[in-house]
């Protein structure tokens, strides 16, 4: 195994493939539909194998050899197995087993004193099982042309871009003052990408794909969003609220020319909008109701990008959370692990262009700090996470506040393309082009990403 590729691998038909890291187990069960052999030193596989670790090697049921990795290669087109005991949703409640069935081939490595399966595939196929159980299947051609360029241009980076000079993964300043975080996804060192929400959930061919992802992903082979020659880290968030936020107000602090301020219209103006970091522009921004794309209550659009869980709470563009003195003074000491005493003031300090609070700070009768960035305001004021970090604060009460209410605006960090306004975008007739170029400045889409790299 390769810890060094920093290019895209492809196969004897020159499709490009990608590395998808499936399960980790100390005994993993595999049950080849199709036929397989075990490159190494080209044995047939049988129906069904049995891999294991014994003496620190990887060894397979009823044969005498050991090797320090394997890789199962189908003989055929159409080639697919079956692994047991995948689990799925891993660390969320829904956490359970099953069985998977992928195309391509297979590899097994050691970590950790665990054995790693991992799916060698296709570009496009990987992108047409992530595209599947990511959307609806009654979302719009547009958009799903708009999502797969997304999904290919964020896969073809995280490739690439692995052992290049990156962006870190999080970071943190500290003073009396002021703690100021920020977190971005760690990357994986033996494979590319994992098949769990961390980076895109895949699932093989476990499940029928839809015609119409198919149809996107077919029309849109190959395209990916290049900016400078290089293919863009294409990030999205669900409701912007109405603008769009910058990367380095959320992560690292290195502008991308591609992930900039957008104002969600279809003139892309709005002089309210002009400038949110200025407090009473934000103020006025977040409790009014702007006209934007994402501004929408069309069930048939939002069922398109939101699952039936989601749909629930459909008051994504606008929205309230009140608090109790008591409520707010216990939430926040037991996610910051902070005992403020009771909460006087929640005060913005710094916003991004969005209106999004980059810096808040809590002042309270025994401790006053500043917090950020978005991300660590939304986990410190929700059980899970507040919709966003584009809010404004209203307190009841003489002296030590009795309630806090938290008006709000957009659902997620905004930086990028905006789901639910990309969905009503397709909906009006905007092409897949218009919608990413909308949402992504200074960009090209890229035809031929197999001659970049
Ligand atoms: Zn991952
Ligand atoms: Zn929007």
């Amino acid at each position: 195994m390769s810890n060094s590729k920093n290019h895209i691998q492809s196969d004897l038909l020159g499709k490009a493939l990608v590395e998808v890291g499936i399960m980790s187990e100390e005994r993993i069960e595999v049950k080849f539909n199709t036929p397989y052999i075990l490159q190494q030193n080209g044995a047939s596989c049988k129906d069904h194998e049995s891999i294991f670790i014994s003496n620190g090697n990887i060894n397979v049921e009823g044969r005498a050899e050991s090797h320090t990795d394997l890789l199962f290669v189908p003989t055929t087109d159409n080639g697919n197995f079956t692994l047991a005991d995948v689990t799925i949703g891993k660390n969320f409640h829904w956490e359970q087993k099953e069985l998977q069935t992928f195309s391509g081939a297979l590899r097994i490595i050691m970590e950790d004193n665990q054995l790693t399966a991992i799916n060698i595939v296709p570009v496009e196929e990987y992108l047409t099982s992530v595209i599947s159980s990511e959307m609806s299947a009654t979302s719009s051609i547009e958009l799903l042309k708009a999502h797969a360029v997304i999904s290919r241009s964020w896969l073809l980076s995280q490739i690439t871009n692995k052992n290049r000079k990156k962006t870190t993964a999080s970071g943190m300043t500290e003073t009396e003052e002021e703690i100021i975080k920020w977190y971005d996804r760690e990357d994986h060192i033996n494979f590319d990408v994992c098949a769990d929400d961390h980076c895109q959930r895949y699932q093989g061919i476990t499940r029928a794909s839809t015609k119409t992802v198919r149809e996107a992903i077919e029309a849109t082979k190959g395209l990916v969003l290049m900016c400078d020659d290089e293919i863009c880290d294409a990030r999205f968030s669900k409701s912007c609220g109405g603008v769009s936020e910058t990367f380095e107000n959320c992560w690292e602090d290195s502008p991308h020319k591609y992930l900039v301020k957008v104002i969600d219209n279809a003139d892309c103006h709005d002089k309210l909008a002009e400038d949110l970091s200025i407090e009473a522009n934000a103020e006025q921004w977040i409790r009014s109701e702007p006209k934007s794309f994402c501004n929408t209550t069309d069930k048939e659009i939002l069922s398109q990008v939101l699952n039936s869980y989601d749909q629930e709470t459909p008051d994504f563009y606008r929205w309230k959370v009140e608090y109790s003195q008591e409520e707010i003074s216990d939430l926040i000491r037991r996610k910051s692990g902070i005992d403020f005493g009771d909460i006087l003031d929640i005060v913005p300090m710094e916003r991004g262009v969005s209106g999004r609070l980059v810096k808040m700070k809590i002042v309270g009768s025994k401790r006053t700090l500043t917090i950020g960035k978005e991300l660590e305001i939304r986990k410190i004021l929700s059980e899970s996470h507040l919709y966003s970090s584009a809010f404004v604060i209203d307190k009841e009460g003489d002296g030590i506040p009795l309630k806090f209410t938290l008006t709000g605006a957009g659902w997620g960090h905004g930086v990028g393309l905006c789901q639910i306004g990309a969905a009503v975008m397709a909906a009006k007739g905007y092409s897949y082009k218009d919608i990413l170029f909308h949402y992504y400045k200074n960009c090209t889409i890229d035809e031929n990403y197999g001659n970049k790299i």
